[in-house]
Order: C-alpha cells, then structure tokens, then sequence
C-alpha cells in the first residue's frame, strides 16, 4: 500500500493528476511529486457491470477532491459516502481511498 502522489508545477506551485507534459497554468515542464493523502468524497456511484468482465462484482467509486486540489476519480470501500474525508493509496497500479 503505497500513499498517493500528485505532480507539482516546480514553477506555479499547480498540482495535477496525472501527470501532464505542460502545465495548463504556466507552460512549465518540470514537476516534482509530493505526497497527497487525504481527499473528500464529492460524490459516488456503483459500477456494477464490466464489459468483458464475467466475475464482476459490484464496485463502488467516487468523484474525490483531495487536501491539494485535485478531482480525482477512486475505487471506495463500501462504507464510504459523499462527504466523507478519505485517506488515498494506490495499490496494483489503482487509486483506492477508505475512511479515516
Ligand atoms: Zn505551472
């Protein structure tokens, strides 16, 4: 379970998720990642088919904006509901967050 990281605009101080090649604020080139671990939830929903998926289980996500700005989309625990404040990880290459 590793904490999330966000880039960082070494000029403008904008962050972003991911990663893009030019920051949309200043034209900048150069990031630098830092820590985001904490987000509230904004909103939710239930994915509940995948295409060419057989086993899928229902699986809850969400609109999350986190302590630096960013609206990501997440995977979330079930107990999870909008309001909440989460702790972000990733985990497999995926961005999870659960509750505090
Ligand atoms: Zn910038």
């Amino acid at each position: 379970m590793d904490i999330l990281q966000v880039y960082k605009c070494v000029k403008c101080s904008k962050e972003t998720f991911p990663q893009k090649l030019i920051c949309n604020n200043c034209g900048s080139i150069d990031f630098i990642m830092i820590n985001s671990e904490h987000a509230i939830v904004e909103e939710t929903s239930i994915i509940r088919h995948m295409l060419g998926s057989k086993d899928w289980k229902p699986r809850k996500i969400g609109s999350v904006r986190t302590n630096k700005g960013v609206l990501l989309t997440v995977g979330l625990s079930d107990e999870v509901v909008s309001g909440d404040k989460i702790i972000l990880f990733q985990k497999d290459g995926a961005i999870l967050g659960r509750k505090e």
